[in-house]
């Protein structure tokens, strides 16, 4: 796990908590599947660095986010949302903003005309919020899929690692 300074407890910061998760990693940022998902393609966007608040970012940080972003959404409208491109982009920070884990994360919800949030648009966030999920995907295969999809390789992972 790279990213420097103090760790957290939360899963985010525990090594080897969310290999199985990782669909793609930046130099500062993991996107990881999110193991409930509310809707196909729910991901998420985490800084190595345990920091809880957006503001905490460095510049350097800042711009990975705006690159990576700009390399997982478009491959996940691309498999999960198709011609309607549309996605929530939301993070819950601080004690009462509805968070569950102490470490900041983005999450990436592709959404499209047909899914089952159209007509209770705001229950989105209270799923998010509940950790409910209604979702019975094969989290593994997506997780192939989507790395497939973004040419993310267990081989690339373990050198990038050693080069750290
Ligand atoms: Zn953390």
């Amino acid at each position: 796990m790279a990213g420097k300074g103090r760790k957290g407890t939360d899963p985010f910061c525990i090594k080897g908590k969310i290999e199985q998760q990782t669909i793609f990693e930046s130099r500062h940022f993991y996107a990881l599947y999110d193991i409930r998902p509310v809707v196909p393609g729910h991901c998420l966007l985490v800084p190595k660095r345990h920091v809880l608040d957006m503001m905490e970012l460095t510049v350097a940080e800042t711009k990975d986010f705006h690159r990576i972003a700009g390399k997982v959404i478009p491959v996940l409208l691309k498999e999960y949302s198709r011609e309607e491109r549309s996605y929530d982009l939301t993070a819950q920070i601080g004690p009462y903003s509805g968070r569950t884990v102490k470490h900041l994360h983005f999450h990436v919800l592709p959404r499209g005309k047909r899914d089952e949030y159209q007509k209770r648009n705001v229950h989105i966030y209270l799923d998010i919020e509940s950790n409910r999920t209604n979702l019975l995907l094969n989290i593994k295969e997506e997780v192939r899929k989507l790395r497939k999809a973004l040419g993310y390789r267990q081989a690339q992972r373990a050198g990038k690692r050693r080069a750290r």
